[in-house]
């Protein structure tokens, strides 16, 4: 059974992606952070439909977490064929209030948690000359936005990693690439209100908000062979939004 395994997936799109993803087959590893229960819901629905899941619990920010982590998973499940790195923190306040512990907040999640799954993973994969990495990046990280410096510069940095990383592990039969959203309607974008939401709505072509199934159906793609020639790449879903 293929195994996929998802940073993030308590919640919005990560809990989306693992949903998909157990329906299209895969063995689903659900890894969260802070929300235990939220991670077993997730677990427990999936289950509930007949397929397969279990949550695993590591910060990805903390390397040696990460480490242990895809220790257990190669331990209990033999291999990983596809890793999502979709974990992410957001914080929207102007340069002038962001101190450096919410630049460490935000890239040691964003970016440095990337790395480090990156790093803790790949050599099982290299080992097996087999695997496929979909890094959730953001629109933002290619246009930037006000008040989210550190937000944008942290997935602009996952796309280039991501870039990197490709030419580097192409010949070890790995695909790396990146979905990334524009607006799509989850918690992080709560603190948003109806006027600004609807000004991005009139922006958009496609006229309406993405969903996370519209993100994890792009992520389910880059995870599978019908997408074995791509590498390096970062698919754009937001509607239209940014072209
Ligand atoms: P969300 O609803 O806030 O969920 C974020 C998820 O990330 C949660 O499951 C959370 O788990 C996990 N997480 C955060 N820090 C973590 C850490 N250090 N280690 C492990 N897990 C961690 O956000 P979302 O909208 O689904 O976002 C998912 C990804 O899409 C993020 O990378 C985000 O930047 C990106 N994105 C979202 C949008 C959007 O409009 N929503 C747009 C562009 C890009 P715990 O609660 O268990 O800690």
């Amino acid at each position: 059974m293929l195994t996929a395994l998802i940073t993030g997936a308590s919640r919005g799109i990560g809990a989306k992606t693992a949903e998909l993803f157990a329906e299209n087959g895969y063995f689903v590893i659900v890894n969260y952070n802070k929300s235990e229960d939220c991670a077993q819901k997730v677990v427990n629905s999936i289950r509930q439909k007949g397929f397969a899941a279990e949550k695993i619990h590591a910060d990805v920010s903390q390397y040696d977490e990460c480490v242990n982590m895809v220790e257990e998973v190669i331990k209990k499940y033999g291999h990983i064929d596809v890793l999502v790195n979709n974990a992410g923190v957001s914080a929207i306040k102007p340069l002038y209030d962001t101190n450096e512990g919410d630049f460490e907040y935000i890239m040691n999640s964003n970016f440095k948690g990337v790395f480090n799954m990156c790093k803790a993973a790949t050599p099982f994969m290299v080992e097996r000359k087999k695997g496929k990495i979909v890094n959730v990046s953001s629109v933002w990280g290619k246009v930037g936005s006000s008040c989210e410096s550190v937000y944008c510069a942290s997935k602009g940095a996952v796309d280039s990693f991501a870039k990197s990383l490709a030419k580097e592990l192409g010949l070890s039969g790995i695909n790396v690439n990146c979905v990334a959203p524009g607006f799509i309607d989850t918690e992080m974008n709560r603190q948003l209100d109806e006027n600004s939401v609807n000004e991005i709505i009139e922006e958009t072509p496609l006229a309406r908000v993405g969903t996370p199934l519209d993100v994890a159906n792009a992520i389910l793609f880059l995870a599978g062979d019908k997408s074995d020639f791509i590498t390096g790449q970062v698919l754009y879903v937001n509607g239209g939004w940014q072209i």
